[in-house]
């Protein structure tokens, strides 16, 4: 397992859509752990590949304080949601930052596992938010263009 470089706002490949999985294979299964050790070494709760560069749909979150129940996510798809929440995101993208963004309260996204195998999960307030942010990442989409009024200066979690 290693660290990757996390990219930072400005870099373009923040703003491309990322490619389907098709196959897991060794590179995948590598590329999963390194996010996850990436994500925890970073205190974030969320990251999407294309984070560190990679164009494929890849996310893993994890919102638990314990960082022991990490969420692996390949291709994943918002396929309901539920009422609203607004509060403040933050992004490892966009180190030291956060900004107030409105998302959907609750949201169940369907993907596939390491084994290519089906699932649903649901989300709720923190959680369904990073779903939302995560998801959003791989078509290109940074929370900051969600702001609701200016960026400001913060520590909480970033996803
Ligand atoms: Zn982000």
């Amino acid at each position: 397992m290693a660290l990757r470089k996390i990219r930072t706002l400005g870099d373009p490949v923040l703003q491309k859509v990322s490619k389907p999985v098709t196959e897991v294979n060794d590179k995948i299964r590598a590329l999963v752990q390194d996010m996850l050790e990436t994500m925890y070494a970073a205190n974030g709760v969320g990251l999407a590949a294309p984070q560190v560069g990679v164009l494929k749909r890849i996310v893993v979150i994890d919102v638990t304080a314990e960082g022991n129940q990490p969420i692996v996510m390949l291709n994943p798809e918002i396929i309901a949601t539920a009422g609203s929440q607004t509060g403040d995101e933050g992004c490892l993208s966009v180190p030291g930052k956060a900004g107030t963004v409105t998302r959907p309260n609750e949201v169940t996204v369907r993907a596939l596992n390491l084994n290519m195998e089906p699932y649903e999960i649901k989300g709720t307030e923190l959680l369904a938010r990073a779903f939302c942010h995560e998801i959003d990442h791989l078509d290109g989409i940074v929370y900051v263009e969600k702001v609701e009024g200016k960026l400001h200066d913060a520590g909480a979690a970033e996803e």
